[in-house]
């Protein structure tokens, strides 16, 4: 199956697909007021427009997935979504992003359904602290809920951590001994500008560089790159059994790992998580017989997919929040 491909020879066979914009969390860097519904917003994507959209990135070499949000578990008919999905020929790998709050409930539940990786964040391991940037007090249940997923054999369960200075920024031995004995990868993100957090940006911004120098400084080792790997660069360390990723979206050449195609809950497809605009797939979900427009209008619109986002200049494009887009 050829996969996607864009003018810079970036291929793309991978979609991060959001099933609804809504969350129950008010992380201070995203949702700090929680989710408000635009006055007028269009309903989510209904499954049959779902596995519509699927088998045309499906056709383009799409093999990987990623369901995210918002939060993906606030919509009622997850199970169904991932059953949908996991359906699809050609989707091997079936992800999802997730806060965690039911992770530990419907674990098993979304493992029967095919979900075969997850992400889970967490910016803190401290209980205060959690709640302080999430709003919930959860940490417990949450990281119950991950011990579960390793101990079910999940094949990929990996952790997000958003890196804010003078809040979760001298975490790191805590981390280490979290690591120490649990095959999970832990990626710290450096935290994104974006349309609504431009004074906690400012206030919080810390590059994820630094903390890899501690890294590399304790003896992680860098991991080679595979080529059809993404943004985040990878490390391990022979006296741990989890593994550090670092995603560091203000440094050189990291658009040149991207890998990756979005759309939101409402069927746009977004060439960039900060792209200026959202192109609608909607109208060529409502039947099956639109397969070959589908691909034919996804195909077409990649060269539009900018060589870099302008995040340097401070321009975040259309995204309000990581919430909008499905980060
Ligand atoms: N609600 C789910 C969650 O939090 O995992 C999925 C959606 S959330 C937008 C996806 C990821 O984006 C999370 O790991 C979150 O921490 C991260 N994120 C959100 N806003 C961000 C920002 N401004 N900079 C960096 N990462 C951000
Ligand atoms: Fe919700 Fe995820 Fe945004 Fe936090 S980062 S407010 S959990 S969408």
């Amino acid at each position: 199956m050829p996969v996607l491909t864009d003018r810079y020879g970036r291929r793309f066979p991978y979609l991060r697909l959001s099933v609804i914009p809504a969350c129950n969390f008010r992380c201070t860097y995203c949702l700090p007021k929680g989710y408000h519904a635009a006055p007028g917003m269009a309903a989510p994507l209904d499954l049959p427009e779902i596995a519509r959209l699927l088998r045309g990135f499906a056709a383009v070499g799409m093999h990987k997935l990623r369901i995210t949000g918002g939060e993906p578990s606030v919509r009622h008919d997850l199970t169904d979504v991932l059953r949908t999905a996991a359906a699809v020929p050609g989707v091997r790998k079936l992800a999802m992003t997730t806060n965690g709050t039911l992770l530990s409930r419907r674990l098993n539940e979304w493992m029967d359904a095919g979900l075969n990786a997850i992400n889970v964040s967490v910016d803190s391991l401290d209980p205060a602290r959690f709640a302080r940037i999430t709003g919930h007090d959860r940490l417990a249940d949450i990281l119950d809920g991950i011990d579960m997923a390793v101990a079910a054999g999940l094949p990929a369960v990996k952790l997000n951590a958003v890196l804010l200075r003078d809040v979760n920024d001298r975490e790191l031995p805590a981390w280490l001994d979290y690591l120490r004995d649990r095959p999970i990868g832990l990626r710290f993100i450096e935290l994104m500008q974006t349309g609504d957090n431009l004074g906690f940006f400012r206030e919080h911004h810390v590059r994820a560089e630094l903390l890899e120098a501690q890294l590399q400084a304790s003896g992680w080792q860098a991991l080679p790159r595979a080529a059809d790997a993404g943004p985040a660069r990878e490390y391990q360390h022979a006296d741990y059994a989890g593994r550090i990723g670092i995603i560091a979206p203000y440094s050189k050449d990291f658009c040149g790992g991207c890998n990756r195609l979005r759309v939101t809950a409402t069927g746009d497809l977004r060439l960039c998580l900060f792209g200026e605009f959202g192109i609608p797939l909607r109208p060529l979900l409502q039947a099956d017989e639109q397969l070959d427009e589908l691909v034919r209008a996804i195909g077409g619109q990649l060269v539009r997919k900018e060589e870099t986002h302008h995040l340097h200049q401070g321009r975040t494009g259309i995204t309000p929040h990581l919430a909008s887009t499905g980060g």
